[in-house]
């Protein structure tokens, strides 16, 4: 039985090369306008435990939530500030607060799901490893986090005003709880390209470690299903939770429905409408991709249960 752990660099030249790493992109990222000065630790504590504790193919799941959502935040750009400028009580930039929300529990998950590969020895385990709720946990807590920032920027594009998630109700786009169909196709689309880039890491870095290029047999569903599922499942939920608890205010004077204390638009104090006090867009989306991961750590429950040892 091959001994996989021998391999491995320790865990803190992992944890050194990630941290350089994350610190450049996350430098990167603030040059160019999408994290703002407090979200530079948050993304660097973010990238530098997810990948040093997760492995590279959780690390680069992540890169690839962070660019792809960084992309699509430039796309057609002019056409968001305005709507932005209207809805939101942020900018573009991701801050601190925004990092952890949508962030915070895939880097747990990751934490947790390293922490019991370290105890890997032998093949046959690795191949069981596969199957840790954790891991799907992690897919589904990033799947959630990407769907809803591609259904945020693609949705906020439609011509067509989108509706209440709740009610049905036309709502202006950008307002929390507003569902469309190219946002919810957005979503499926995002959930799905991260299932599906992080089970295919995980099956390159499996082939490179010597492992067995079979697939896992004793998981019920792919991981890239879990998580597109649990991911889509998750935008839903924040949706669902942006339409009945997020707090909503409404501006006397022009009537806008903003997520504002103070209307942008025209300076004057805006009045709650909707939603329990102090649940903003960052408590939605924690619990949103709180809920992910469960769904997905539920649906990834193994016919051969992982113990950590044999
Ligand atoms: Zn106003």
């Amino acid at each position: 039985m091959e001994k996989r752990s021998a391999r491995r660099r320790p865990w803190w030249w992992r944890l050194l090369v990630w941290l350089l790493a994350s610190s450049g992109i996350s430098l990167l990222a603030r040059r160019r306008g999408a994290l703002s000065r407090s979200g530079v630790p948050a993304a660097i504590v973010t990238g530098t435990v997810t990948a040093g504790a997760g492995g590279w193919e959780l690390g680069l799941s992540l890169i690839f939530f962070f660019i792809s959502s960084s992309l699509l935040s430039r796309f057609r750009q002019q056409q968001k500030v305005h709507i932005a400028a209207e809805k939101s009580n942020k900018g573009s930039a991701r801050d601190l607060l925004q990092v952890a929300a949508n962030g915070g529990v895939a880097t747990w998950c990751a934490l947790r799901y390293g922490l019991r590969q370290r105890s890997v020895t032998s093949a046959v385990q690795a191949e069981r490893a596969s199957c840790d709720p954790w891991l799907a946990a992690f897919g589904g807590a990033l799947a959630t986090a990407t769907a809803d920032t591609w259904a945020t920027e693609l949705g906020v594009l439609t011509r067509r005003p989108p509706r209440l998630i709740t009610s049905g109700r036309p709502v202006s786009p950008g307002i929390s709880g507003a569902v469309s169909w190219p946002g919810t196709l957005a979503a499926a689309a995002g959930a799905l390209a991260i299932g599906i880039v992080l089970q295919g890491l995980l099956t390159l870095a499996r082939l490179l470690s010597g492992g067995a290029s079979e697939p896992d047999r004793s998981r019920p569903l792919p991981l890239a299903i879990i998580a597109w599922f649990s991911g889509l499942a998750g935008s839903l939920i924040d949706s669902l939770l942006g339409a009945t608890l997020q707090t909503i205010y409404r501006c006397p004077r022009c009537g806008q429905e903003t997520e504002q204390r103070r209307h942008q638009g025209c300076g004057s104090l805006t009045q709650r409408v909707r939603g329990w006090p102090g649940v903003n867009n960052d408590v939605v989306n924690f619990l949103a991709t709180l809920s992910g991961s469960l769904i997905a750590a539920a649906l990834s429950r193994c016919s051969a249960p992982y113990r950590g040892r044999d």
